[in-house]
């Protein structure tokens, strides 16, 4: 069975990086009737971060892509927050000592800067492997009892995994194929730590082990531990889960990976949801901003990954269909805040237009505290159904249909010179009487009385539409004429005509 897992570090708000990682956890479990995980790697307690937990679940929730199995669900399998799991980690670091696959060390901080000092100097880097393990300050000297002796008199240590000698490492990566590793390039890496947590890779791998994960799908940050996490795997005699490792995102321009400040050094948003800490940084969230979770989602799925087609629009449901790993590219997305306006924009248009008319009521016009009764007058469903065409944010439909709301103050000086000629007080008389006249005030009657009119007499179309709609308006702009006239009503447009030819 697919078991997928996202394993966010709480420490800090969940940028988009992070966020496309769950995505893509979720459309291959999805797409496979598998399970999707969301498993809280907290272990690094110095880089813990008050509510960043639940900025993740509150996240996930907002983009509609919801965990079948993590904190506060039951399962078999959790614990999902790593550090309720402390127990089982010990447990199997203890588990490679006894084996002889790790040690136990005790190089201060200030010894090992001297062994990186002394290889700089001769023209090397340091590697602890090894090449230098039987010179450093471990345990493999040490009898088990002298050992647990200095351990027990408080001597700081850290558990290390003994990384082969002279191996050919053979591991695969979905995306990138097969890689291969010189074993004399690295590390033993730190598993344990005495402040009684494990490292990230031990964690890691445990959990994964333990919760049946049999796909590790995340960024390519992660890539260079790959090696270590096929070791222990290998030490541990398990089953390694397939990996793919995510192409990173990039700036919308320049070179290098896509930042957290580069959101506002260029005016979009980085991160889903608003993040407020009661001390440090703000950010602004797409959420906030007025986004669609469906437009951040499209935008998402598409940041390295491709149909096969030209189709870019996509429900999410139309993605866990097509979503398939190995459409995933290798090299770096290139993050486009312009194109997750486009996809705004189109979600918006595709919205239930009384949920929409309902949003603008509420977000845009009850704080601007228009006249109740204006309110009644006006169809705002109608409103909104002939303005949205232009708009990309509920906020938009203020600036294309405000003139519904607020007769003009005044008129757009430029077009006021084009439009406003010597007989357009005249012509606009005259169009009020035959406002009058309309019985049954709706647009198409009323267009049709008007342009009568007007090839009646034999007058220039723009002659009487361009002054009839600067004074309705205010500025050369909004939908049809008629629309507008039929939408504020007989009384409204003969007192806003009235006004302009004063
Ligand atoms: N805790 C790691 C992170 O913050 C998880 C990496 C992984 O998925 O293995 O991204």
């Amino acid at each position: 069975k697919v078991r997928v897992r996202f394993a966010p570090s709480p420490t800090g708000p969940l940028h988009i990086g992070g966020v496309r990682t769950a995505l893509f956890n979720y459309l291959f479990a999805k797409k496979h009737q598998g399970d999707f995980i969301l498993r809280i790697e907290d272990t690094d307690q110095g880089r813990f971060v008050d509510g960043a937990e639940d900025y993740i679940v509150d996240s996930l929730r907002w983009l509609q892509i919801p965990f079948d199995e993590g904190p506060g669900t039951e399962s078999a399998y959790g614990p999902y927050r790593q550090s309720e799991r402390k127990h089982l980690y010990v447990e199997f670091a203890n588990q490679l000592i006894d084996e002889g696959k790790a040690y136990y060390a005790f190089d201060t901080s200030e010894e090992l800067n001297s062994h990186r000092k002394d290889h700089e100097a001769k023209g090397k880097t340091f590697i602890y492997n090894w090449h230098n393990r039987e010179k450093l300050n471990n345990s493999l000297s040490l009898t088990s009892e002298e050992t647990q002796k200095r351990i027990a008199s408080g001597e700081p240590y850290v558990i290390r995994f003994k990384s082969p000698k002279d191996e050919e490492l053979h591991l695969n990566d979905i995306i990138r194929g097969n890689i291969t590793i010189d074993t004399n390039t690295l590390d033993d890496k730190v598993l344990f730590k005495s402040d009684g947590m494990p490292t990230y890779h031990l964690a890691n791998i445990v959990d994964d082990h333990l919760m049946d994960i049999s796909h590790v799908i995340r960024g390519e940050e992660w890539l260079p531990s790959l090696a270590l996490h096929q070791m222990l795997y290998d030490a541990f005699g398990w089953k390694a889960p397939l990996f793919a490792h995510l192409p990173l995102i990039m700036k919308p321009v320049g070179k290098g990976k896509l930042s957290k400040r580069d959101g506002e050094k260029l005016g979009f948003p980085v991160f889903p949801l608003e993040w407020k800490p009661k001390s440090g940084e703000a950010f602004s969230g797409y959420r906030e901003e007025g986004y669609l979770p469906e437009a951040v989602v499209n935008m998402l799925a598409l940041l390295g990954w491709n149909p096969g087609t030209e189709q870019e629009i996509f429900s999410l449901n139309e993605l866990v269909e097509a979503f398939d790993l190995n459409r995933v590219h290798k090299g770096g997305a290139k993050f486009d805040p312009e194109k997750t306006k486009w996809f705004q924009h189109h979600y918006l248009q595709q919205m239930d237009e009384g949920v929409l008319t309902e949003q603008f009521v509420e977000q845009v016009l009850k704080p601007k505290e228009i006249a109740a009764e204006r309110l009644d007058i006006l169809d705002v469903n109608k409103i909104v159904s002939l303005i949205k065409e232009r708009a990309t944010f509920v906020a938009d439909l203020w600036e294309q249909g405000s003139f519904f709301f607020e007769a003009p103050s005044g008129y757009d000086e430029k077009a006021s010179k084009k439009a406003f000629k010597e007989d357009s007080p005249e012509i606009l008389a005259k169009i009020t009487e035959l406002l009058y006249e309309v019985q049954d005030f709706s647009a198409p009657n009323i267009s049709e009385r008007i342009k009568g009119w007007i090839s009646d007499n034999e007058i220039g179309f723009g002659k009487v539409m361009m002054p009839l709609r600067l004074a309705l308006v205010g500025e050369m702009k909004g939908p049809d004429v008629f629309d507008i006239i039929a939408v504020l009503g007989k009384s409204e447009s003969v007192k806003r005509i009235k006004a302009a030819i004063k």
